[in-house]
């Protein structure tokens, strides 16, 4: 029985290693038209279901129940200059600075069995946390399968946990990896050293080859600054070596580092834009607007706090390992916030996306039906 099942776990990963050889030899350009592509044609499967919910107001459709976000730390050991783990340690808002822990995590997946994708990395590294060992392996054991999506820094992990990422299948890392030399690394991931990334990067692949696993799908992100961009066509190199996907991304704060050859970049990684502002002039929206969470992903904090969203700092909406998720996902504050987001109800000082520089986009153009069955949240 576990032979052909193992068989068969075998023969679905043929189809996801073919996928990655092809964005591997693809030229960067197109490779955001590829995931655009596969995103549109997985959000149809979501359309179907969706059809249900056509004659509903916008706040009552429930897509959540499948995936969710939970922060295994917030906690990080580096000191990258522009990012809020590293500048306040969380000491201002919500977040606080903790781990996950098992406990609440394996009642959690005990109570809600229909969570089947479980995002493990926002605001800290999941490294951290001492008990992320025990957290891979029971969501291995209840087939949930994991995530790293937002990003991990990978200078501090254990060899036994890079096996047993492997081993429990952990089916994406993206690791944040903004320059090919480790003079260039240093000066944003300060207290990282790239030359550890690398060594863990090499392990994790040597597990791969022993388990014979396309898992963990490994992912090189590049936030493109004005101080690695030369470094782009190196990076591009080691990553095709090391096996991984490479990821260029947009700098989040455009006043740090700005991009300096333009063309150059474009060219280099593929990308249409270099910046915030020239994708919302380009394109006539924000670069990321992640408030479609609420409905497809809802974030939740390590202490159980839901957030709705991996951007919210201000605010709760109840606490699912105290109160249960669905309770709280049902919650008058909860279901009013979703009112708000998609133009239905009035803007309400107590939500926290009052807080949010996304907040006026959201006036302006509040979430509608297709935003979220196109999500790729
Ligand atoms: S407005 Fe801000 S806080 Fe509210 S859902 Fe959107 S991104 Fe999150």
């Amino acid at each position: 029985m576990n032979l052909r099942r193992e068989k068969q776990r075998k023969l679905n990963e043929v189809p996801i290693q073919w996928g990655l050889k092809l964005l591997q030899r693809m030229p960067h350009k197109y490779h955001h038209f590829l995931v655009k592509s596969y995103n549109r044609i997985r959000g149809i499967k979501n359309y179907f279901k969706y059809l249900n919910y056509a004659a509903a107001v916008m706040s009552q459709v429930k897509m959540t129940g499948r995936f969710v976000k939970i922060d295994a730390s917030s906690m990080c050991q580096l000191k990258c200059p522009i990012c809020p783990t590293s500048t306040s340690k969380h000491n201002d808002n919500i977040i606080g600075w903790g781990y996950l822990k098992f406990r609440e995590f394996k009642k959690f997946l005990d109570e809600n069995p229909g969570i089947k994708i479980i995002e493990l990395s926002n605001w800290g590294e999941i490294f951290l946390n001492p008990e992320i060992t025990d957290i891979i392996i029971y969501a291995y054991q209840k087939g949930v399968r994991l995530l790293a999506g937002n990003g991990v820094n990978l200078n501090s992990v254990k060899k036994e946990v890079l096996e047993y990422l492997v081993k429990c299948k952990l089916r994406l890392m993206n690791i944040s990896i903004d320059g090919a030399t480790n003079e260039t690394y240093k000066q944003y991931r300060r207290g990282g050293n790239l030359e550890t990334v690398i060594k863990n990067i090499k392990i994790i692949n040597i597990f791969k080859k022993k388990y014979k696993s396309v898992y963990p799908i490994l992912s090189w992100q590049f936030v493109v600054m004005g101080h690695n961009e030369h470094e782009l066509p190196l990076a591009k190199k080691m990553a095709k070596e090391l096996n991984m996907i490479f990821f260029p991304k947009l700098n989040w704060e455009p006043g740090y580092s700005s991009v300096k050859n333009a063309d150059f970049v474009k060219m280099e990684a593929g990308m249409s834009v270099v910046s915030k502002d020239e994708y919302q002039k380009k394109y006539k929206k924000v670069y990321l607007l992640p408030c479609v969470q609420f409905w497809v992903s809802p974030q939740i904090n390590w202490d159980g706090k839901l957030l709705g969203c991996c951007q919210n700092l201000w605010g709760d909406f109840g606490n699912v390992f105290a109160q249960g998720f669905e309770t709280c996902l049902t919650g008058e504050r909860f279901v009013y916030a979703k009112k708000m987001l998609c133009g239905e109800a009035k803007t309400r000082g107590d939500i926290p996306c009052t807080k949010c520089s996304l907040y006026k986009e959201i006036l302006q153009n509040p979430l509608k039906k297709k935003d979220i069955v196109f999500s790729r949240f």
